[in-house]
C-alpha cells in the first residue's frame, strides 16, 4: 500500500510511526519544509561542540535571542535558534487574514511544524476526557505508549499519575529549580487541604533527554544539544533508515479521490509548477487549521463560517513571601518545572492546567522598564527570587475561540482565502476561570505561591495553539462538519485527517501528545481494519 502524508510535524510522525510498523506500506511525505538558515545553524552547532565557558557571544547573539513581541495580545513570539522560521510564511500563510484580534500565524511551514519551538510538555488527556470521544481511554493507551518510546521522556510518579498515567517507562527530571522544589515540598506538608480544592500539583513531564542536560538555561531560545524533541529528529531517522521519502518545497493545494486512490495537487514553492501525487490513502497533517484549510478548500464549502475549539490560554505571574537564591546566580533548565491542576467538579473533566516556570532571561525584559536601571539592581533582584509564571489553559468548552470562513480561490494554484475572525467571549469573566482563580487563591498560603490577579493576561484567540475540531470524530458522522474514528469526512473514503482538525474537543491538558497518538490509532487502523 502507498501512503502520502501531507506535513511534516508531530501529527504526521505519530502517523508515520503507525504506518511504518508495516514493511507493506510505502510512506511518502509532501511537506512546505522550511529549515533553520545555514548561519545559525552553524553557530548551534559551534555552541554544541564547545564548552560553555568558550561559547562565543557572537554565537549566542544569533542563536540565543529572546522572543519577539507579538502583533497580538498574550505571550510574544518564540524564535528556534534565533529564527522565525517556524511561524514563517513560505505561501502557506497566503491568502489568510485575521480580524486583527486573533493571531494570523495559525499554520507553519517548517519541517517538524511547530514542535521546533514547543514547550514539550507532554501527558495524556484523563480518561475521562474520553467518554466524550467515540474513542475509549483503553483503546488510546498502546498509541500513547508507542509515541512515548519513540521520544525521550522525563517525567516521574506523582499525584498527577492518578488523573494522568505515564503509560511508559520514564527517566528522571533534570535537578529541579529551587521554587519548584520548595512548592513541592509545601504541597507534600498541606496535600490534604490543597487536593480538597481540588487543585494537584506534580513535576513537569517533558519530551526531552534529561540525562544529558547541563543546565544552562537557554531552552526557550532553542537548546544547542538538541535535547529538546522535535518532530524533525524522528523525520530524520526514518529517512535515514529508508522507512520514508520525503520531498519538501511542496504546498499541497487540494485533495481529490479517484475509484482506486487519493490525490494530491501540490505547488512547488520554487518554480509556481503545481504537481499531482497519487497514493492509495493520503493523509493530512498540515496542523489542526492547515488541515481544515485544505480539506474545506477540496470540498469546496465557501462562505460559510466554520467554527474552531481553542483551549484558550492565559498567562498568571505568581509570587512567593519566601525568596529563592537569585536565579540569576543558579543554573537550572527553562522549560516548564511543575503543573498545578485544578479540577472544578472533582470528575477528571472540567480541568484547568498551569504550567509553571520558575526563571528565564526573559523575566527580565517583562518586567516594568523603570526596574531596567542599573542603580534598581537590588528591587529587580529581589523580585526574580520571588516571581514565577504560569501559562494556564482553559478547555475548549469554557473558552472563547475562533470562526474560519473561506471564500472560492483565486485559481486552481491557490489555497482559498481564509478569514479567521474572533468570536464573542470573554475568557477573564468566564464562569470557569473565576473558580479556578478563587481555588487558587485558597491555596496560596499553603504552597507559598499567591496569583498576582490583576496581572492575568488572556492570550488572543489562536495564540493557545492548543485548537481543532473543526472536524470533530463521530461514530456516525452526519452533517458535513465531521469525520468517522478514522478521520475521513464525507464523502472521502481514502483521504484521512489525522491532526487535532478531528478532535471532538479541545481539553485545558497538554495537547500535543495526544495528537501524535490519535495520528498514530489512525495509521493503525488503516493498515489493520482498512486495507
Ligand atoms: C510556542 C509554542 C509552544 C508550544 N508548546 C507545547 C507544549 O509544550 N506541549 C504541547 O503539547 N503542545 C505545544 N505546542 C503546540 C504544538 O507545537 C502543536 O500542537 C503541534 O506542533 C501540532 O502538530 P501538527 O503536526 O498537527 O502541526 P504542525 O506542528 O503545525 O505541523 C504542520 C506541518 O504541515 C506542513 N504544512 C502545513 N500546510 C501545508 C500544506 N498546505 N502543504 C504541505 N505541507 C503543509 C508544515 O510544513 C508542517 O510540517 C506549542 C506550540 C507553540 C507555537
Ligand atoms: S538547560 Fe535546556 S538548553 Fe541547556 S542543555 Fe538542558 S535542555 Fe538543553
Amino acid at each position: 500500500m502507498n501512503v502520502l502524508i501531507v506535513g511534516a510535524g508531530p501529527a504526521a510522525v505519530g502517523a508515520a510511526l503507525g504506518l511504518v510498523a508495516d514493511s507493506e506500506v510505502r510512506v511518502t511525505i509532501l511537506d512546505v519544509g522550511a529549515r533553520l538558515g545555514d548561519a545559525n545553524e552553524h553557530a548551534r552547532e559551534r555552541v554544541a561542540a564547545s564548552d560553555p565557558a568558550h561559547w562565543l557571544p557572537s554565537d549566542l547573539g544569533l542563536i540565543a535571542t529572546p522572543p519577539v513581541a507579538s502583533d497580538v495580545r498574550g505571550l510574544p513570539e518564540k524564535r528556534s535558534f534565533g529564527s522565525e522560521y517556524p511561524f514563517g510564511d513560505f505561501g502557506q500563510l497566503g491568502g489568510i487574514f485575521a480580524d486583527g484580534q486573533v493571531n494570523r500565524a495559525v499554520i507553519s511551514g517548517a519541517y517538524g511544524g511547530f514542535s521546533n519551538v514547543w514547550g514539550a510538555q507532554v501527558m495524556p488527556f484523563t480518561s475521562k476526557t474520553f467518554e466524550g470521544w467515540p474513542v475509549a481511554a483503553h483503546v488510546m493507551y498502546p498509541h500513547y505508549a508507542a509515541v512515548l518510546r519513540e521520544i525521550p521522556f522525563a517525567a516521574e510518579e506523582d499525584d498527577l499519575g492518578e488523573l494522568f498515567p505515564l503509560l511508559e517507562s520514564s527517566s528522571p527530571l533534570p535537578k529541579l529549580s529551587e521554587r519548584t522544589e520548595a512548592v513541592l515540598a509545601r504541597y507534600a506538608e498541606n496535600r490534604a487541604a490543597v487536593r480538597r480544592r481540588g487543585v494537584t500539583v506534580g513535576r513537569a513531564r517533558l519530551a526531552f533527554a534529561a540525562d544529558r542536560c547541563i543546565r544552562c538555561g537557554l531552552c526557550l531560545t532553542g537548546c544547542p544539544y538538541q535535547l529538546i524533541y522535535s518532530a524533525a529528529q524522528t523525520l530524520d531517522r526514518l529517512r535515514r533508515e529508508g522507512r520514508v521519502t520525503y520531498y519538501g518545497g511542496l504546498l499541497a493545494l487540494r485533495v481529490g479521490e479517484s475509484e482506486s486512490g487519493a490525490t494530491v495537487s501540490a505547488r512547488e514553492l520554487r518554480t509556481g509548477r503545481v504537481q499531482s501525487f497519487d497514493a492509495d490513502r493520503v493523509l493530512l497533517a498540515c496542523g489542526g487549521i492547515g488541515s481544515s484549510r485544505l480539506a474545506l478548500t477540496s470540498l469546496e464549502r465557501f462562505n460559510t463560517r466554520v467554527p474552531v475549539a481553542e483551549s484558550a490560554q492565559f498567562m498568571l505571574p505568581f509570587a512567593s513571601r519566601i525568596p529563592v537564591t537569585s536565579p540569576l546566580l543558579t543554573n537550572d533548565f527553562t522549560l516548564n518545572q511543575f503543573n498545578i491542576v485544578v479540577d472544578v467538579n472533582g470528575e477528571g473533566h472540567d480541568l484547568s492546567q498551569l504550567h509553571f516556570y520558575t526563571f528565564d532571561p526573559a523575566f527580565i525584559n517583562a518586567l516594568p522598564r523603570p526596574l531596567a536601571r542599573a542603580r534598581l539592581h537590588g528591587v529587580r533582584t529581589a523580585l526574580l527570587r520571588r516571581i514565577s509564571v504560569a501559562l494556564g489553559y482553559l478547555p475548549s468548552w469554557a473558552s472563547p475561540s475562533f470562526d474560519l470562513v473561506l471564500s472560492a480561490p483565486r485559481d486552481a494554484g491557490s489555497l482559498a482565502e481564509t478569514r479567521i475572525e474572533s468570536t464573542p467571549g470573554s475568557l477573564r469573566r468566564h464562569p470557569m476561570m473565576r473558580d479556578v482563580l478563587t481555588r487558587l487563591a485558597a491555596v496560596a498560603p499553603r504552597l507559598d505561591m499567591w496569583p498576582l490577579l490583576p496581572a492575568l493576561q488572556p492570550s488572543a484567540p489562536g495564540k493557545s495553539y492548543h485548537w481543532g475540531a473543526v472536524f470533530p470524530h463521530s461514530e456516525r458522522p452526519s452533517g458535513q462538519l465531521a469525520s468517522d474514528i478514522f478521520g475521513r469526512v464525507a464523502p472521502w473514503e481514502r483521504i484521512h485527517l489525522v491532526d487535532a482538525s478531528v478532535f471532538p474537543n479541545v481539553p485545558a491538558t497538554t495537547f500535543t501528545l495526544t495528537v501524535m497518538a490519535n495520528a498514530h490509532r489512525i495509521a493503525r487502523g488503516i493498515v489493520e481494519v482498512l486495507a
